[in-house]
């Protein structure tokens, strides 16, 4: 079983990433922000309540995340593992993770943050913006409100992996294909 958690801020890639990692090692990609738009789309109950907090660039509550997150888990009983993308993004959600994972007698491999600049994040959020019209990229207020959420609510998650000697930083700056080489590198360095 591999678990990768893939974490950055917004715009750092890991959605593209993930694409790539979960056909080489055969994972289940489960993406927070991809389930939450998906229920915004489909107009359901947990859509609207996401849609309030994802407009103005904040953080859905952790409860109905983990509880979400969970049930994602849940449907895939024969998956060789999973990429969770935009989860954990709190001490909390990670703690959650945690427990969840080993009471099924599973854990957290590693986790890969990727590294990327703010200037280049705000421009290839920009760019984002125009090719896949999300409204949190098209807003800069709110761009600069998900840069913030995520240095003050998120990045402390990366020191709870760097406790448990599970954090790799890598290089998110480059070539596509070069940052996914990085990222098999230190993936393959750990399993
Ligand atoms: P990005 O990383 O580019 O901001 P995502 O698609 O990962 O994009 O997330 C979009 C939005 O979805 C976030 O700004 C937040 O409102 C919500 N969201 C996604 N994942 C989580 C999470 N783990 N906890 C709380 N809110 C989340």
């Amino acid at each position: 079983m591999i678990n990768l958690v893939l974490f950055g801020p917004p715009g750092a890639g890991k959605g593209t990433q993930a694409k790539r990692l979960v056909e080489h090692y055969q994972l289940v990609h489960l993406s927070t922000g991809d389930i939450f738009r998906y229920n915004i789309k489909n107009q359901t109950e947990l859509g609207s309540l996401a849609k309030s907090y994802m407009d103005k660039g904040n953080l859905v509550p952790d409860g109905v995340t983990i509880k979400m997150l969970e049930s994602e888990v849940d449907k895939h009983h024969s998956a060789k593992g999973f990429i969770f993308d935009g989860f954990p993004r709190t001490e909390t959600q990670a703690r959650a993770l945690d427990d969840f994972l080993a009471a099924k007698g599973m854990e957290v491999t590693v986790m890969l943050a990727l590294h990327v600049d703010d200037q280049e994040l705000t421009s290839r959020l920009k760019k984002r913006a125009e090719t896949e019209g999300r409204a949190d990229d098209a807003n800069p207020e709110v761009i600069a409100n998900r840069i913030a959420v995520y240095k003050k609510e998120t990045s402390p998650v990366a020191d709870y992996y760097k406790a448990k000697g599970k954090f790799e930083s890598i290089d998110g700056i480059g070539a596509v294909d070069a940052i996914e080489a990085r990222l098999k590198e230190a993936i393959d360095r750990r399993i």
